[in-house]
């Protein structure tokens, strides 16, 4: 039996056939750092106001109304948090929490335990932004993004019983022989669930090749065998989305990464479809046919206490908007 085929079946006897597209949530395109190699903020030098770099809340909920809807988990609430106040974010979880009666994970910069106490009652866990576990390498990919507040911010959420997830970015320099690294480091930080992303190379940054689906599903399989209830999700770009059935096979639970508003129904998202077919799953998410929903019914039933009927409008406006554009591939 090959590494593979030791990791599906690994997978199989945990977990049921079902698989899921995971939506992450954008608050913001803010970032306080903006000097990550890979990431597109780092050749956009132009400064931003964190207060102006954001989403409305309309827009953000209107997407969480679409993810429930069409199935979609929410992999986790992103961006940077000096775009909203306090009290805003409080407001936001809490109302994605409502429309989803799912906790969520954040992943929004470093927390402090008032923060984290704070948004504990709809909160799951926190999202810690490893990118690569070779600790030399991690140094001069992300020199600003430090390891020291990550490992506080899980800190607290064990003071506080949080969860606690790492996103790792492949194909960035490191090899096969740093999964020693991770293994560790899941061990030692108790992480319940790891997002693989295969790097998507930014042109005007130093990346040029992506790694292929062959190296990425060796890192899942190894991580699945190795950690067999561990919760993983694999993503990869648009343009890879043949990379799929090879990393569902290789022990993943759950996809991210594509573009579902804006490509909805598109050839690639009908791939995506088949992609997950020939991995044996069965696909729990819609990213190619729009149900038949009465949407001003669902947004008229949100909670008034925490929509109120100003709210519930500018929903409705955005949710048309997206829902026009999920019709542009029919
Ligand atoms: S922290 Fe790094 S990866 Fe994240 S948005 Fe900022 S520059 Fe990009």
């Amino acid at each position: 039996m090959n590494l593979i085929q030791k990791a599906n079946q690994t997978y199989l006897k945990h977990f049921n056939k079902e698989t899921y597209f995971e939506r992450a949530l954008f608050f913001s395109w803010y970032c306080g750092l903006g000097d990550c190699t890979f990431c597109y903020m780092s050749i956009n030098q132009t400064k931003q106001d964190p207060k102006k770099a954001k989403r409305t809340f309309s827009s953000i909920l209107a997407e969480t109304l679409i993810s429930k809807e069409l199935n979609w988990k929410i992999e986790f609430i992103s961006g940077g948090y000096q775009s909203y106040t306090k009290k805003e974010l409080l407001f936001l979880i809490k109302a994605i929490h409502s429309i989803t009666k799912e906790k969520q994970w954040l992943n929004i910069g470093t927390l402090n335990k008032k923060e984290l106490t704070m948004f504990k009652p709809f909160t799951k866990g926190y999202a810690g932004t490893i990118e690569t576990v070779n600790w030399e390498l991690r140094k001069k990919v992300c020199p600003s993004k430090t390891l020291q507040p990550i490992l506080k911010t899980f800190q607290h959420c064990d003071e506080l019983k949080l969860k606690k997830a790492i996103t790792i970015i492949l194909g960035l320099g490191e090899t096969i022989k740093d999964f020693q690294n991770l293994k560790q480091f899941i061990k030692q930080h108790k992480i319940s669930k790891v997002t693989f992303y295969t790097l998507n190379p930014h042109p005007g940054t130093p990346f040029k090749n992506p790694p292929t689906k062959k190296y990425a599903s060796k890192w899942i399989a190894k991580t699945r065998i190795e950690f067999p209830k561990l919760h993983i999700i694999a993503g990869a770009w648009i343009d890879k989305t043949d990379y799929y059935s090879a990393l569902l096979k290789a022990g993943a639970n759950n996809i991210t990464k594509m573009p579902s508003i804006r490509k909805f129904n598109s050839k690639e998202l009908k791939n995506i479809e088949s992609e997950v077919k020939k991995a044996g799953r069965i696909f729990k998410s819609k990213l190619t046919k729009l149900p038949d929903i009465n949407w001003d019914k669902k947004i008229l039933s949100l909670n008034p206490k925490i929509f109120p009927n100003e709210l519930k409008k500018e929903i409705t406006i955005k949710l048309n908007k997206y829902l026009k554009q999920m019709k542009k591939h029919n």
